[in-house]
């Protein structure tokens, strides 16, 4: 159950934990509305929220990974702070002045802008780091 895989062991109560999760994802789907990519940037955004994300803190976190080290600098660890601000490597991706707020504000402020261009830096990052 995905549920289990995402969030399992942050709740006691199963049933508590898929009404939250449908309620977390339900409040992103609707304000990041669109045709394209609102799934891809809706699930990137529960993902760092959760910090539940495909990134080397949070798998090593989990006993799933034995570094953290960035696959894509290699010089601090791969947390969601690192890639959203920090990384070098994501210097072309970031908007000028970006971050414009506070990381958490970024995830949870609910500005659509805000949110909307963490997921693509996400995205960006995952698909260099996979390649
Ligand atoms: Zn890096």
């Amino acid at each position: 159950m995905i549920s289990d895989l995402l969030l399992g062991a942050h709740f006691q109560d199963k049933a508590c934990l898929r009404l939250h999760m449908i309620a977390i994802v339900q409040q992103i789907f609707r304000l990041l509305p669109g045709k394209q990519g609102i799934k891809s940037d809706a699930v990137q955004i529960f993902r760092a929220r959760a910090k539940h994300t495909l990134l080397l803190a949070d798998r090593a976190r989990h006993g799933w990974s034995a570094t953290t080290a960035c696959r894509l600098c290699g010089e601090q660890e791969e947390s969601i702070a690192h890639v959203l601000t920090e990384c070098r490597e994501l210097a072309d991706v970031r908007p000028g002045g970006w971050p414009t707020v506070p990381l958490n504000e970024i995830l949870w402020c609910g500005n659509r802008v805000a949110m909307t261009t963490a997921a693509t830096i996400m995205r960006k990052f995952l698909r260099r780091a996979m390649r």
